[in-house]
């Protein structure tokens, strides 16, 4: 029986609100915090059991600390925005309250994301005792997972991996992102970059493209890209010789996001506009649709997982192990699309293995640095089945 905070009531707040509401028997209490606590309201009032809201600005480590101490959480989830892991964090340290988040920390003034600054409090969340696990959404997350549990069970040496991210999803609209537009526009007009023998290779945005066949989607285009668990996955998976990511993008996106990247729209820089400074990539979120308010319109199915190529007995060994996730099944359980349900499940999964003790440690840990086994014994009944499947190692899905 313990009491979580979340802090964040977007679209993967409320897939965690929902999913720490179905395990009252780990999740005793629950708060809600945000900096509008309307929306914590809103997700409140979809539950069938009651739990607390509050106002916070999870920017300010004070007011962050004020609210843990009067609610004395066991956990915290965070799934606020990426800007914000270092106040929490800090006022996690503060009060001695374990932490786990989604994404690994931003600079809001630079289009720049590494663990670097989250990994320097390891000295004094071990010093504390208190444990803080990063990266527990999907990718990263889930894909950790999978290649600790690739590491650990399939293989003994694994040379190569390519994390593949494909939506197969459809919500009617010319053009949207499926979380934060912020966030997920600057990942994808940043420089593509992959990992290989020990040097990181950069690439132009969306300039390596191939043709991938998705169980349950069908073949798509997918581009390389830069994503955070790269930086982690190449330091931990032992042996590893080149780690890349892809992610599947329509024709009709990539014509939307290069016309708004040649007008300037997917700028950061601020502008000033009738006297008011405004950055073109905040006014743009300003207008697109809400990532929250796609779940209802969303058919379809997403597919993610690894495909890890190794040596096991002596023997090449490649397999796949993915996910698929249905959108509409998401909604129909807790009022949100695949892509926040996919990120706020392992959170939740996650969480449930710290409270009980399965993952402990202090300290600050990527998820892949933790064991993979339990985890993987409960995501599926937790709504996120995953199957391997062995491929051909002189094949190359990816040439
Ligand atoms: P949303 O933008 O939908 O939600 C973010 C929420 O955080 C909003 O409710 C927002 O409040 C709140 N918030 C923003 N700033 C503050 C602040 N200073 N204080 C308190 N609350 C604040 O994003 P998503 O739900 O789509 O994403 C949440 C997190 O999950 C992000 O970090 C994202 O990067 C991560 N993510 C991870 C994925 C993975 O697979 N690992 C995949 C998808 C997302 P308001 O409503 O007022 O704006």
């Amino acid at each position: 029986m313990s009491k979580v905070l979340i802090i964040g009531a977007g679209g993967v707040g409320g897939v965690v609100t929902h999913k720490c509401a179905q395990h009252p028997e780990v999740f005793s209490e629950i708060c809600l915090a945000s900096r509008n606590e309307d929306k914590c309201r809103a997700i409140a009032a979809q539950l069938d059991r009651r739990i607390q809201t509050a106002q916070v600005d999870a920017d300010n480590v004070e007011a962050l600390v004020a609210l843990i101490e009067s609610f004395k959480p066991d956990l915290l989830i965070h799934v606020a925005l990426p800007y914000q892991d270092l106040t929490i964090m800090e006022a996690c340290l503060r009060t001695g309250v374990p932490y786990l988040d989604t994404a690994n920390y931003e600079h809001p003034d630079e289009a720049k994301f590494e663990y670097k600054e989250q990994w320097a409090f390891q000295e004094r969340y071990a010093k504390a005792g208190v444990m803080a696990t990063l990266g527990c959404g999907f990718d990263p997350g889930m894909t950790n997972i999978y290649c600790a549990y690739a590491q650990k069970n399939l293989f003994d040496e694994i040379h190569q991996i390519d994390i593949l991210d494909a939506n197969g999803g459809d919500h009617g609209y010319p053009f949207a992102t499926n979380f934060n537009p912020e966030i997920n526009i600057r990942e994808i007009t940043a420089n593509g970059r992959y990992w290989e023998k020990g040097e990181w290779v950069e690439t132009p945005p969306l300039a390596e493209k191939r043709k991938f066949d998705f169980d349950g989607i069908g073949e798509k285009d997918i581009y390389l890209l830069y994503h955070e668990e790269l930086e982690s996955l190449s330091q931990n998976i032992k042996g590893l010789k080149r780690i890349r990511f892809w992610m599947t993008f329509s024709e009709k996106y990539i014509t939307h996001l290069k016309v708004l990247e040649n007008v300037g729209m997917t700028s950061i820089e601020p502008i000033e506009v009738n006297g008011c400074e405004i950055s073109p990539l905040q006014f743009l979120k300003a207008v697109l649709p809400d990532p929250a308010s796609l779940g209802p319109r969303t058919k379809g199915k997403t597919n993610i997982g690894i495909i890890a190529d190794g040596i096991k007995d002596g023997k090449r060994r490649k397999v796949h192990i993915y996910n698929i996730c249905d959108h509409e099944a998401c909604y129909r359980e807790v009022q949100s699309q695949a892509i926040s349900y996919t990120t706020g499940v392992p959170a939740v999964t996650g969480a449930m293995l710290m409270l009980d003790g399965t993952w402990k440690g202090s300290g600050v840990f990527n998820v892949e640095q933790l064991d993979p086994d339990p985890f993987m014994e409960r995501i599926g009944e937790m709504g996120l089945p995953w199957q391997v499947v062995e491929l051909d190692p002189e094949d190359d899905p990816l040439a």
